[in-house]
């Protein structure tokens, strides 16, 4: 068990919390493997080939080779030169996934980390999944440095890799240091701002032994590269002096600037998301890894620089700053739940300002409630370790929270505070789950309640019709592996159903409609009167309710019920069964009844006023448009056009990249179904495609009465 490590052992500035941030295959997995290596904390290089890797501990994960579940995983590092020489520095690896369908769990990972590391391929430049991620840092502008990996790969292009990062994503993306050798030559790096040339060569070269990169060497800059280094050490000290007025002045005087100044301004400006500096290396062959670890520490911010963070708070309204010292009030997000085999169930919270106590009581800003906070642990890559207390700008899991899921602010009772929480996009995609015993039925409700705690992108429901249970993601992936994890961790069996386009229903113009359900035969009557309006929303706003209700016509105490049936009635569906979107429901009028009126007899109300709105206001369906985006050499483009235009798509763009054609367009979902091995056949296995949901239209009138017709809904014409 490693020593407790204290506040006192890790100033703030000493914390770095960062991700590594890629699409998949780029080498996030190899690469985080690696750090956690030469970190010292695991002991054995794993290979994701093998399945062996540390930090895809789940099972499927290791069959699929992906990275699904940000785990935070807390590490040391200690530069041996530069400006933090010999100051262990704690670094809090947060695990960002790569895959598309995943990118609620990117968005909420980027949300709290406070630098990331982006894994490029340089056999294959930037790609478009690499955009995405990139795009997705830069909303949360956090601060990057670049990681070229596969330097040993065929066509490894170090220098076209950046370039394609300039051209591509628009970023000044600059040479950190230079790869000496490529392809099976590729050896070492050389730092530019040192002029420091470094060799990975294998210790026991002839023996057999494989070289895991812990032993590097210093060598003389090869007479070949004098004049390169040069040329690219001026262009990065350009950039870097451009960044400060009193180092260009000494620049322009022609007076030499210290490598301490150079690195001091370069920190400075990759904070300022002004420039991304760019490693090579190969994760896979042990080199060019340290330097980065020396950059994380030297180059991204700590929590320090980050200062502090601003909230709502809940009582007033008003918006609050909370300075990032452990003597502020507390404030805190939950980002991630994950149920550990060991432990249970562990909240993953990132502590904004504050102290957080293992053994007391935290509140809950974002559910109201009270929570106790059983223990604290910081999670290393093969143990984890209690903590007592976790101050501002860290990051630990914490063990006994009930209710908190993720997103929710965790703060002092008294100085309540709600965090910005994180927007997560509609589901597109849809399964329906058919448990095989009543036993399966009651497993099934705990995996969902479970699986949709961890995941917010996935929604649960139960068609009303059928009984079934409807689950909805991002991705035919995303579902798979929620659908795997259901049977395989929670041991539920179940008939599971092809995935279908999540379809939503939407209004066109203002109507209004009258609920009642009054019965008053015999005993103890009903009675449920509401009258509303419905209004279209511009596309993409989702749904809002209004009660204009005044003077007492309805109860108070009545209009939450009344909400509630036409939430129900929402989420059922009136033309295709599928939920309405994109709605205003404004309830104006209606009466009551002093005995017969109830909760029930309202929300029927409710209910039945929306639907008699709904049927005069031009309902229509809506479907999922996908953004897609194909890869291809160029012999085959002719026939990827013509089979993608067949599908009622928009082709927005062709362009070369590389020596490859891309082909963009937007499509409907409905017509991608069996895309991955149509594109393969039609080209040999050369093509790719990469596609992720875009925005909701539309569904022309000959398809949607097809659509209708299958739902078993009769549509319009029910009454
Ligand atoms: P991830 O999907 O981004 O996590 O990528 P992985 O780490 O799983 O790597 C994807 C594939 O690329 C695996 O087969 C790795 O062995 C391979 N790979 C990773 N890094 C390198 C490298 O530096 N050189 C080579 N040749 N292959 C690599």
């Amino acid at each position: 068990m490693a020593t407790p490590k204290t506040k006192r052992d890790f100033p703030l500035d000493r914390i770095r919390n960062i991700g590594i941030i890629a699409h998949i295959d780029a080498g996030k997995t190899t690469t985080t493997e690696r750090i956690l290596f030469y970190t010292g904390r695991t002991y054995k290089i794993g290979n994701i080939d093998e399945g062996t890797t540390t930090t895809d501990w789940m099972e499927q994960e290791k069959e699929r080779g992906i990275t699904i579940v940000s785990a935070a995983i807390t590490t040391f590092w200690t530069p041996k030169g530069g400006p933090m020489a010999g100051q262990e520095t704690r670094i809090n690896l947060i695990d960002t996934p790569g895959h598309v369908d995943f990118t609620a769990e990117v968005e909420r990972s980027l949300r709290v980390l406070d630098g990331g590391v982006i894994v490029l391929d340089a056999g294959s430049g930037v790609q478009s999944q690499t955009e995405t991620v990139w795009r997705q840092a830069n909303k949360y502008k956090v601060p990057l440095i670049a990681f070229a990996n596969k330097m040993d790969v065929v066509g490894a292009d170090f220098l076209g890799t950046i370039q394609s990062a300039r051209d591509r994503l628009g970023a000044n993306a600059l040479p950190y240091n230079l790869p000496i050798g490529k392809e099976n030559d590729f050896r070492g790096v050389i730092d530019l701002l040192t002029k420091k040339a470094f060799v990975w060569e294998d210790p026991s070269a002839g023996s057999g032994q494989a070289n895991t990169g812990m032993i590097f060497t210093e060598i003389e800059i090869p007479a070949d590269m004098v004049d390169l280094v040069n040329i690219h050490r001026e262009k990065l000290v350009e950039e870097i002096v451009g960044t400060d007025d009193i180092l260009m002045d000494q620049y322009l005087k022609g007076e030499e600037i210290s490598v301490e100044d150079l690195k001091k301004t370069l920190r400075k400006a990759v904070i300022a998301n002004i420039i991304v500096p760019v490693f090579a290396g190969s994760s896979l062959r042990n080199k060019g890894v340290q330097p980065v670890l020396d950059a994380v520490v030297e180059l991204l911010p700590s929590p320090q620089d980050i200062g502090e963070i601003v909230g709502i708070n809940p009582d007033t309204n008003e918006e609050e700053i909370r300075k990032c010292v452990p003597e502020a009030p507390l404030s805190a997000i939950a980002f991630k739940i994950q149920v550990d085999p060991h432990v249970g169930k562990l909240t993953y919270i990132r502590v904004y300002s504050g102290t957080l106590k293992s053994g007391s009581y935290a509140y809950n800003s974002t559910k109201k409630i009270k929570e106790r906070i059983g223990r604290l642990v910081l999670m290393h890559a093969n143990d984890r370790e209690d903590i007592d207390e976790a101050y501002s700008g860290e990051i630990v899991a914490a063990i006994g929270l009930k209710d908190t899921i993720t997103g929710n602010t965790i703060c002092d009772e008294d100085n309540p505070l709600i965090l910005e929480s994180i927007n997560f996009p509609e589901p597109v995609i849809s399964l329906a789950i058919e448990p095989k015993t009543k036993s399966d039925q009651e497993k099934l409700g705990y995996a969902l309640s479970r699986l949709s705690e961890e995941d917010p992108t996935f929604r649960v429901r139960t068609d009303q019709d059928t009984g079934q249970t409807i689950i909805a993601g991002m991705g035919e992936l995303q579902l798979e592996v929620l659908v795997d994890r259901m049977k395989r961790e929670f041991k539920v069996e179940a008939n599971v159903g092809q995935p279908q386009v999540a379809y939503k229903e939407t209004i066109q113009k203002e109507a209004e409609g009258e609920g009642k359900y009054i019965r008053q035969t015999g005993g103890r009557g009903q009675y449920g009167h509401c009258l509303l309006r419905i209004e279209p929303l511009p596309r993409g706003t989702g749904r809002e309710y209004v009660s204009e209700i005044v003077g007492g016509t309805i109860p108070r105490e009545y209009i939450p019920a009344i909400e509630k049936g036409i939430i129900e009635k929402e989420d059922t569906g009136i033309l295709a069964g599928y939920p309405l979107t994109d709605i205003r429901v404004v309830v104006f009028d209606g009466s009551y009844h002093d005995v017969d009126s109830s909760e029930l007899a309202f929300k029927i109300a409710g209910s039945l006023g929306l639907t008699e709105a709904a049927k005069k206001a031009d309902l229509v369906l809506l479907e999922p448009i996908m953004k897609v985006e194909v890869t291809t050499p160029e012999e085959f483009l002719g026939d990827i056009i013509a089979d993608i235009s067949s599908k009622r798509a928009e082709i927005q763009s062709t362009e070369m990249r590389g020596n490859a054609r891309v082909v963009i367009a937007l499509v409907p979902l409905s017509e991608m179904g069996g895309y991955a091995t149509a594109i393969r056949s039609m080209s040999q296995g050369r093509a790719t495609y990469y596609m992720e949901a875009d925005h909701y239209q539309e569904v022309p009138k000959s398809i949607e009465a097809k659509i209708i017709a299958s739902s078993g809904f009769t549509g319009r014409v029910e009454h």
